[in-house]
């Protein structure tokens, strides 16, 4: 085995069914009583509920949060909370909602609770992607990580079938790139492979019953660990074309990762055998070929498979490439502009990655 280093980074975590009844007692722990509740226009219903449960004690609810965290929707919540006298902040929703809390604690301190709501794994990492002016800059600070994660099953029945399956194959994404990382560890492996496991497993099962409890619990736990393997090591080729394709492009977060997952593991295949035979283990039915066992499950889940059907023009495939070589990064294998922009345009035209 060879040497490494692990960092653990406590985090208090809630995880079960109807767990969203602790806000209170966890509020009371941080030594707070009037929280700033966030949510996106579609989830404030469940912002609401957040209210009810704390009995009406809460300073605001700013339901405006918006995908990639702009600069502008940041200062306009952190305005709210300022003039409502908010001494906490309670995020509740997707990536987007917790990315908000995330940036309204940075720059203000106050304590911050996530209750998540899909499988971004966004609550138990230390990282903040803010964009401005179509630039999408991330910051890592482990000031940055939520102080207290509530994950609550029920929460997650309401996720629409076709995010579940993005927003799941989101969470693998973090797994797959954990298990090929320069400072990957046994540890975050551990985590990776049992995170793929639990999702790849019952995704399937919540595409027939959306309200499958088991499966969405598993889902969730697997969201979970692969969120923690994000934290933890270092991501290469796939986050970095996602970010630029999300922050450059405005495409949609989980559903760019779905397509963009298996071009980028095949490209990066030949140089991690390691990784590829843990992953061909995990996902069910890859006889062997991690990324066969991918595009088996992608094709089960129905998703879209071409960067064109989330509307991406095909002129901006050159644009992308570049972007995508502008910043050297560490990746297993070489980058350069051609080789991007090859892979770039197979996704784009969703052809199937091999
Ligand atoms: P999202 O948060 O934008 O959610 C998409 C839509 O689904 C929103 O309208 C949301 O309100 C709705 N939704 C979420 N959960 C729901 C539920 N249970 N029921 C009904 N509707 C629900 O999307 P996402 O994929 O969760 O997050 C994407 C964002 O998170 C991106 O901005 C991404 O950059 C960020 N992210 C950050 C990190 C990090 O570590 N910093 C990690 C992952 C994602």
């Amino acid at each position: 085995m060879e040497a490494f280093e692990f960092n653990s980074h406590p985090a208090r975590v809630i995880f079960g069914s109807g767990t969203i009844a602790k806000l209170p007692q966890e509020l009371e722990r941080l030594d707070k009583s009037k929280p700033i509740i966030l949510s996106t226009p579609n989830q404030v219903s469940q912002a609401e509920n957040v209210g009810r449960i704390l009995g009406g004690r809460f300073a605001s609810i700013f339901r405006e949060a918006e995908m990639h965290t702009p600069f502008g929707v940041t200062e306009r919540a952190r305005a709210v909370a300022a003039m409502t006298g908010a001494d906490s902040i309670v995020s509740i929703g997707g990536g987007s909602t917790i990315g908000l809390g995330k940036a309204i604690s940075i720059r203000t301190g106050l304590p911050h609770i996530a209750i998540p709501t899909s499988y971004a794994g966004s609550e138990v990492t230390p990282i903040l992607g803010e964009t401005k002016n179509g630039i999408k800059e991330t910051t890592s600070d482990p000031k940055i990580r939520p102080a207290v994660v509530i994950y609550d099953v029920d929460l997650t029945l309401t996720l629409p079938v076709s995010l579940t399956a993005t927003s799941g194959i989101n969470a693998i994404a973090h797994a797959v790139e954990a298990l090929y990382a320069w400072n990957g560890n046994p540890i975050i492996n551990l985590y990776a492979q049992e995170g793929i496991r639990a999702i790849a497993s019952a995704l399937p099962k919540l595409m027939a019953d959306p309200q499958n409890k088991d499966a969405r619990a598993s889902t969730l736990y697997g969201a979970w660990l692969c969120g923690t393997c994000l934290g933890a090591a270092g991501m290469s080729l796939h986050h970095k074309l996602c970010h630029t394709l999300g922050g450059s492009f405005d495409l949609p977060h989980a559903e760019t990762h779905t397509i963009m997952l298996p071009h980028a593991l095949a490209y990066n295949a030949p140089k991690v055998p390691t990784a590829m035979r843990i992953l061909a283990d995990v996902i069910p039915e890859s006889d062997g070929d991690a990324v066969h066992g991918l595009n088996v499950l992608l094709i089960k889940l129905g998703v879209k498979r071409g960067l064109r059907d989330l509307g991406m023009q095909e002129q901006d495939v050159d644009r992308a490439a570049d972007l995508a070589v502008s910043k050297p990064y560490w990746n297993p294998r070489a980058i350069d502009r051609d080789a991007m922009r090859l892979l770039l345009r197979r996704a784009w035209a969703g052809d199937v990655a091999r």
